[in-house]
């Protein structure tokens, strides 16, 4: 639920089991799935199950355990996944590419190459 009571976003929404997604870790704050649209071998999305936070700097300035949760788990979805590397990008502000304001981590993996950093 948004601070308002607002409606909800898309990703609590998926959190709520109310869209469906390709889930692929979970725990009490957290939850991991699919990107929709992938732009790497693996792509997945990793938020807080809530959207009290709009973006990094929010979350990293009002839970910072809560962000290190989230490295957590994107560091298991790539050891699942992947080969344990990863690439955690966090669009921070429309300008920068991002569309749902409730923070969420990309976790990009599988054989990505050196030079490849926008895209
Ligand atoms: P951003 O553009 O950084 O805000 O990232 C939002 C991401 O959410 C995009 O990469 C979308 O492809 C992804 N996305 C949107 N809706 C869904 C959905 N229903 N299931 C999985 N991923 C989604």
């Amino acid at each position: 639920m948004t601070e308002s009571g607002a409606e909800r976003t898309i990703f609590e929404r998926i959190a709520a089991r109310e869209i469906p997604a390709d889930i692929v870790a979970e725990n009490d704050r957290v939850i991991a799935f699919h990107d929709i649209a992938p732009k790497a071998p693996v792509h997945v999305v990793v938020t807080p199950k809530h959207a009290q936070y709009r973006d990094v700097v929010e979350l990293a300035q009002g839970d910072p355990a809560l962000l290190a949760e989230l490295v957590a788990v994107a560091r298991d979805v790539a050891a699942d996944l992947a080969d344990g590397d990863f690439r955690l990008v966090f669009n921070t502000g429309g300008g920068a590419g991002q569309t749902v304001f409730h923070v969420h981590a990309h976790v990009l993996a599988g054989g990505l190459g050196e030079g490849s950093l926008a895209g």
